[in-house]
């Protein structure tokens, strides 16, 4: 027998999967947003799927899979966008879906387990009364536990910030596979060094994050002649504290075209900002708008377009999803993740895009950082080769901007801090010492040695 078959032999009646087409649709993600990433796993498969109900099964798959040195990857929506739910050695995926149930609000504050779809949890908060503080643009594929392991931010970071930022996940619970697997509560500082760490550390089953009352929010963009008019607008928006928003965005008039939902909306060469603003800040978004010499081309009520099957919300056209619309209709595309700093953010925006007229069109996300509002930027890029996107990358870092580099699939070569961290690897060795989570994603664990 395989070890591959004892483990399975050892799972019981939990539903798993063995068909190889399904297997191979549940190992990819979007990593082929990225050339070097489709180049480099292309070619990582799972063996099984495994498909826990509730945690007792997930605690019975730990301890099979610690038997067997069977390698685990957990999976929610499979819409990581660098490789994160890619096994990288085989093994097993494990799909958390089934963990899907909020398990209560109050207080502006909800339970809620990691497998849940973020759009079936946001309607589930919205019936009593709350909404997510912050989803990733994915929100209708995506889970809360893929989001909280693989994302960073997203729509609603404007007001909010980062996944990171203290306040916004509170707690969660870690299963882990120390030598007897066992199901830990972490809270604050303890959760937060957990997050963004691709369930190399542990498999989360249940998570407690800040909610926000619900809003009926109105989508709205608006065109502008010039992309440095449009970004000074959005930065305005983006400042004005008696303007409730969830999404400030920038595209550079080379994007509408390819936004088949809102091209005809948009003048020909036209920058556009993009807008979720709660009711009472319609009017004078329209106004300042005016002001400002834009012109409001498209309005929507943001949920009508969620709950309308083939209709585009506006998020849809912003952070990852950007590149994504890019990407459907010509893939000689690709992407990056910079952090502008908060001093001279405009000048450096005018400055990286000028040294990139034909290749780079320039995409700006507003959200605050240290007490001032700043942006990130996901510009699309026209891929030539590795050494090309390297000078960029390069060029970006000379001038104060930090890149989370895509094409990586390492958390701390993607992340901003590019060395190998000894709190990383601390944790690895107290959760999985025999390192059987998603192999080949901490680069802090690559000096360490398997324990039993
Ligand atoms: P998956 O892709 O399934 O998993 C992500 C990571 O988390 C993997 O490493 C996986 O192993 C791990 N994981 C999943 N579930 C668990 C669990 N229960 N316990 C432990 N580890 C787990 N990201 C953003 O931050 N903001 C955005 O706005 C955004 N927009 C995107 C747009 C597009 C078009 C695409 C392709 C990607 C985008 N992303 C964005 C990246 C990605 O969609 C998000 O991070 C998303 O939330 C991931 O959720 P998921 O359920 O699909 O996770």
């Amino acid at each position: 027998m395989s070890s591959i078959e004892t483990f399975l032999s050892l799972l019981g009646d939990i539903p798993v999967q063995t068909v190889p087409a399904l297997v191979k649709r549940k190992s990819r993600d979007f990593y082929w947003y990225s050339p070097i990433l489709k180049r480099q796993l292309d070619s990582c498969f799972a063996d099984c799927i495994v498909m826990p109900r509730n945690e007792e099964d997930l605690l019975k798959i730990a301890s099979a899979a610690r038997e067997t040195k069977t390698r685990l990857t957990p999976r929610g929506g499979g819409t990581g966008n660098y490789g994160q739910a890619v096994p990288m050695e085989g093994g097993a995926v494990i799909e958390m879906t089934e963990l899907n149930k909020l398990l209560w609000v109050k207080d502006g504050v909800a339970r809620v387990q990691a497998g849940m779809n973020m759009l079936d949890l946001d309607r589930a908060l919205q019936e009593q009364g709350w909404e997510v503080r912050m989803y990733p643009s994915t929100k209708r594929t995506a889970t809360i536990g893929g989001f909280i392991a693989g994302g960073s931010g997203g729509i609603g970071s404007v007001r909010w910030g980062g996944l990171s930022s203290p306040g916004n996940v509170l707690a969660l619970r870690l299963m882990t596979l120390g030598k007897e697997p066992e199901v830990v509560e972490l809270r604050g500082e303890d959760a937060r060094s957990v997050l963004h760490t691709y369930g190399t550390t542990g498999l989360i089953t249940e998570l407690e994050i800040g909610v926000e009352p619900v809003v009926n929010w109105q989508d709205m963009a608006v065109s502008f002649a010039s992309f440095e008019e449009a970004a000074v607008f959005a930065r305005d928006i983006a400042l004005q504290s008696g303007i409730q928003k969830k999404l400030v965005s920038v595209v550079d008039g080379d994007l509408p075209p390819f936004f088949a939902s809102l091209r005809e909306h948009v003048p020909e060469g036209y920058s556009l900002v993009i807008l979720m603003i709660a009711p009472a800040g319609i009017e004078t978004v329209k106004l300042l708008a005016t002001k400002a010499g834009g012109k409001l081309c498209y309005e929507a009520n943001t949920r009508d377009m969620e709950n309308t099957s083939g209709a585009t919300p506006l998020y849809e056209l912003t952070w990852n999803h950007t590149t994504l619309q890019v990407l459907k209709k010509d893939r000689g595309y690709t992407y990056l993740q910079c952090g502008y700093p908060a001093d001279g953010t405009l000048d450096k925006v005018a400055e990286i895009r000028a040294l990139f007229p034909d290749e780079l069109m320039m995409h700006l996300e507003f959200f605050p950082m240290g007490g001032h509002v700043s942006c990130a930027a996901l510009p699309v890029i026209r891929f030539t080769d590795e050494d090309r996107l390297n000078h960029i990358i390069a060029e970006h870092e000379k001038r104060g901007v930090n890149i989370a580099n895509p094409h990586v699939v390492t958390i701390e070569e993607g992340g901003m801090h590019r060395v190998a961290s000894p709190d990383l690897a601390a944790i690895k060795t107290r959760y999985d010492p025999m390192l059987l989570l998603n192999p080949g994603k901490m680069f802090s664990a690559r000096t360490l040695e398997p324990q039993d």
